[in-house]
């Protein structure tokens, strides 16, 4: 298209109704989506993209706050890992029976063995998490790092000198416990709201739970088709945040996110949604709803939702060099954002290998 043509292409936007907007919008996303099907779905089996001098993957890799130097990774990763491993068994004790009665039991691929005094069982550092089993663990650091990096599956296999396939499995190994490091309770003010993120289901060929729609005009794949997934997100003003994926965006949904975790104790700012003005109410929390979001109002300036909109707009911005993200998987994206966000820019790979084995920032928080 030239330069001509285009402009009064987008000269069009100004007339589309809100729906077109939509459709507008999903069509864009999903032939988006549709260049960079590998980033999500892999190549072909036994294709090893490390060191192979495959093309650079199609899209950019996503922007969110690289550090700006790398820190040498020069402890061997095995080290490390025996070293964040002990500080889990000195905190949890045995996995299999909790008991503290543990004793040093020699040594099996690179990594201490222990001893369970109570159950007899032995273990090692990584049983029972969901790095158990995960070979090349000299090479975790640099992984971590490539997931603080946030850069793309091609690009982390790059790094780590892997194939494409161990590198697609580590991201959603690393990212397992993080889905659910999630805050026990917020604290004083907390804004809630939802938000809605494009789903994807690129790189799923059978199985998929609705036919895709015919989208009049787009270019979309056959078998590619998107939905709008309802995410809740809750956060106070210590920066503490919850979130969620909803079935559906309804009172049942959100009080499976948040019951428990913003109560009565509370102040609750939200819009005047149904859903989460039902689940406040139901609740007994004290509900502030702002009918305007970044308008409070001026006798009452501390409510408002502008901390949780500006969360959302930062998490839509990072995942957006994803481009569109399966729903199975998001719950892992939302916990990889809500970590690198709560372990804040001086974050190691050490920190997220121990978030890994299930000592993310709330976990820790806890102890
Ligand atoms: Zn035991």
């Amino acid at each position: 298209m030239d330069v001509a043509e285009f402009d009064g292409w987008l000269s069009g936007i100004a007339a589309l109704t809100p729906p077109q907007r939509r459709r507008a919008w999903q069509a864009l996303a999903l032939f988006e989506a549709s260049d960079c099907d590998a980033i999500e779905i892999g190549p072909p089996l036994g294709m090893n993209m490390a060191g192979s001098g495959a093309p650079a993957a199609p899209c950019q890799p996503p922007t969110f706050a690289p550090s700006p130097v790398a820190p040498p990774v020069n402890r061997l990763g095995v080290d490390i890992v025996s070293e964040l491993g002990q500080r889990r068994v000195d905190s949890i004790g045995c996995p299999h029976c909790e008991s503290s009665d543990v004793v040093r039991w020699g040594k099996a691929s690179a990594l201490p063995r222990y001893r369970c005094k109570s159950c007899q069982r032995t273990f090692n550092a990584l049983t029972k998490t969901p790095l158990s089993g995960l070979r090349m663990k000299d090479k975790w650091p640099e992984q971590a790092q490539a997931m603080i990096d946030c850069v793309s599956i091609a690009e982390a296999a790059k790094r780590c000198d892997v194939d494409y396939t161990t590198a697609f499995r580590w991201r959603h190994r690393f990212l397992a416990s993080l889905a659910g490091d999630k805050p026990q309770a917020l604290s004083g003010i907390v804004e809630g709201d939802e938000t809605f993120i494009l789903e994807s289901f690129k790189g799923k060929r059978s199985g998929m739970p609705r036919k895709a729609r015919k989208r009049g005009g787009t270019s979309a794949k056959r078998g590619l088709s998107a939905e709008q997934i309802p995410v809740l997100v809750a956060r106070d003003r210590q920066g503490a945040t919850t979130d969620a994926v909803l079935p559906k965006l309804n009172r049942v949904s959100i009080s499976a996110a948040l019951g428990g975790i913003v109560t009565s104790a509370n102040e609750f700012c939200c819009d005047g949604g149904a859903a989460i003005v039902a689940f406040a109410r139901k609740a007994g929390i004290p509900t502030h709803i702002l009918p305007m979001p970044g308008k409070p109002n001026p006798q009452a300036p501390d409510f408002h939702i502008n901390n949780v909109n500006a969360y959302h707009g930062r998490l839509k911005e990072w995942l957006r060099p994803f481009h569109g993200v399966a729903t199975k998987n998001l719950p892992n994206y939302l916990g990889w954002r809500r970590t690198l966000e709560a372990l804040g820019q001086k974050v190691t790979p050490e920190d997220f290998i121990f978030g890994a084995i299930g000592f993310g920032p709330y976990q820790r928080s806890t102890q």
